[in-house]
């Protein structure tokens, strides 16, 4: 039981390649990171496994539990158990937080069923706890003049609530001061399961500080360069990516 990568090639509408023979498997239960210098093609990576407009996919496969997720649209995908956390998460002007992970959870339930508002609430109210939100927060609209640091807990309070397979985080890191990261990282820890995996993008070794990851891959010029053990993430961030133009490694 995985997500599995196989050499992924995809390009944007006019052409231009950014990925270019990605392969990466991702068993259910492990953590695995994927840091690179900006422009190497991670949220990229990230964008075309959801089924994001703009990319095209030109070679490879993508199967979740063997089952192609190319084949699905964006909303199948979503039903199917995969999240992807955005790296600049999107304004929903007009629909509030809390009825937007309700509708997101009402999606996947069968014809005729009915989430149970009680039920429902409580569960919300005990993942922003966790999170520490403010209740006055669901009734705000979907990412509306949220602070960054509030919009990627509520990245978290989306995962938290809607469960996934197979969650994918993008620079959830980025623009938190060190007690939200602190915040989000324990939401992360709290959803580790055996039945669960995560990609964790990210520029910087802070997040794996606090959110231990099995597996740690560099992604440079669209493809994953090197992988190792949490170590590698520390060896980064002492080195930088330097070792990238070394020649070895053309
Ligand atoms: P990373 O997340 O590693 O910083 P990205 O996947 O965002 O990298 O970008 C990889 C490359 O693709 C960059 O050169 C970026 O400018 C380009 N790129 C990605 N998406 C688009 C897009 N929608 N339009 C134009 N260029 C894009
Ligand atoms: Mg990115």
């Amino acid at each position: 039981m995985s997500l599995l990568i196989q050499d992924l090639h995809a390009t944007l509408e006019d052409g231009t390649e950014i990925l270019k023979g990605v392969s990466l498997e991702i068993p259910k239960g492990e953590v695995h990171a994927i840091m690179g210098p900006n422009g190497s093609g991670k949220s990229t990576l990230s964008k075309v496994i959801a089924g994001h407009e703009g990319y095209v996919v030109t070679g490879g496969s993508v199967t979740l539990d063997g089952e192609d997720v190319f084949g699905w649209s964006i909303d199948e995908r979503s039903r199917a158990g995969i999240f992807l956390a955005f790296q600049y998460p999107s304004e929903v002007p007009g629909v509030s937080n809390a009825n937007f992970i309700r509708a997101a959870l009402q999606a996947r339930l069968p014809q005729g069923q009915e989430i149970d508002a009680v039920a429902y609430y409580k569960n919300l109210y005990s993942k922003m706890d966790i999170l520490e939100i403010d209740r006055k927060f669901t009734a705000r609209a979907v990412n509306e003049g949220f602070s960054g640091g509030e919009k990627k807990r509520n990245e978290i309070l989306q995962l938290m609530m809607l469960e996934p397979t197979f969650a994918i985080l993008d620079e959830t890191d980025s623009g938190l001061d060190i007690d939200a990261l602190k915040i989000v990282a324990k939401g992360v820890n709290a959803m580790r399961s055996p039945d669960r995996g995560f990609l964790l993008i990210t520029h910087y070794q802070r997040l794996l500080d606090h959110i231990a990851p099995d597996y740690v891959h560099v992604m440079a010029e669209g493809r994953i360069v090197r992988s190792g053990g949490p170590e590698l993430a520390l060896e980064l961030e002492k080195e930088g990516y330097e070792f990238l133009k070394s020649p070895e490694s053309a």
